[in-house]
């Protein structure tokens, strides 16, 4: 019989698929949430991703306090790191993020060392890979965003920096937890989640009109799905350890103009609303970023952006999460 896996971040856009989807294989599954007074609202989740919740333990912990963690920890071989704080705005004091993402990753993979755990697999960000300017914007695991990047924000230098502690932590007193990081793009699709989470904030905003120019930025798209099927794939796959992989869909990079389009187009009538003025300046330079270890190593085949983002769009509808004109 497999031990129980935990998921941290458990109550999240990523993390109720990711508790899901190793509900829907059959895993025992315990996920860390800052309270639970919200345990309804997940297990209501992860049941709209047509899985029993039984085999489901909740559990409290934040990433500020050493509360809790050691019984997360208990009996667990395997451990999905997802929480990290996400703003809806950037703080004033980057610390306010900085600190609970860098302490709570090392909090996390001490406990789990402490445990005997055998792997963490880490939700990291491309924000901690291709950050920082390069002449030609093309990026590889090997590439890494420094966080003093001149103007850096303060949520990709939380990324940055917790994602360098991790490895710093493993190399220097992992003993013999290993790590793997994923290092999503920008997450679409659908949520299970019946609240304004993480990216749907955005999606909302364009397709309401509610965000008065886009932004003219180029950037990767990813399905949470496949997020969550990488870090399963990331914690079975024997050779993963020690590596990061960059998630996302094949195809070139998109706008934020692209992908207003892609939704208005899909709206049809109802997509009337969708934003389509740019700030201004100038077109993003071109933006290339490279899937093809995890698609290799981990033989993960990503869906196409376009299916995330009008999936995404249909979800926020089907969870009532649109206003009516
Ligand atoms: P989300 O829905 O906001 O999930 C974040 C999770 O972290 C929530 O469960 C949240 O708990 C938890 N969390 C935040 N601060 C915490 C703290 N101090 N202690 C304990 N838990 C805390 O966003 P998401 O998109 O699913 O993000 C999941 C992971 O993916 C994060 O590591 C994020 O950086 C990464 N990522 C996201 C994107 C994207 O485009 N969305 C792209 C790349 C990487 P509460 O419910 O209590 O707030």
């Amino acid at each position: 019989m497999s031990s129980k896996v935990l998921v941290t971040g458990g109550s999240g856009y990523l993390g109720t698929q990711l508790i899901a989807a190793l509900l829907g294989d059959g895993r025992d599954v315990r996920a860390t949430v800052r309270s639970l007074d919200g345990e309804e609202v997940v297990r209501a989740a992860v049941r709209r991703g047509g899985v029993d919740d039984t085999a489901l333990e909740l559990v409290a912990a934040d990433l500020s306090s050493d509360d809790g963690w050691l019984a997360a920890l208990e009996g667990v071989e395997e451990v999905h790191h997802v929480a990290s704080p996400i703003p809806s705005a950037q703080p004033k004091d980057p610390d306010e993020l900085i600190i609970p993402a860098r302490e709570g990753t090392v909090r996390v993979l001490k406990a789990a060392r402490d445990a005997g755990a055998r792997r963490v697999v880490l939700t990291s960000s491309f924000a901690a890979v291709g950050y920082s300017p390069k002449p030609v914007r093309d990026y590889t695991e090997a590439d890494w965003t420094d966080p003093d990047t001149p103007g850096l924000l303060p949520y990709p230098r939380s990324k940055a920096i917790a994602e360098r502690a991790a490895w710093d932590f493993i190399e220097s007193e992992g003993h013999d937890t290993e790590l793997v990081v994923v290092n999503p793009t920008f997450i679409a699709g659908p949520s299970l989640v019946a609240s304004l989470r993480s990216s749907l904030n955005g999606f909302k905003a364009i397709i309401e009109g509610t965000m008065p120019a886009l932004p003219r930025q180029r950037f990767g798209v990813v399905d949470v799905r496949d997020v969550a099927d990488a870090h399963i794939r990331a914690m079975a796959t024997a050779d993963a350890a020690g590596k990061r992989y960059l998630l996302l869909a094949d195809g070139p990079t998109i706008t934020w103009l692209g992908l207003a389009q892609i939704l208005r187009d899909h709206l049809g009538p109802a997509g009337e609303r969708v934003t389509t003025d740019e700030a201004p300046g100038e077109e993003p330079s071109p933006l290339t970023i490279h899937n093809d270890r995890a698609k290799r190593e981990l033989v993960w085949q990503p869906r196409p952006a376009t299916t995330s983002i009008v999936e995404t769009a249909d979800s926020l509808r089907d969870l009532g999460l649109l206003d009516a004109r």
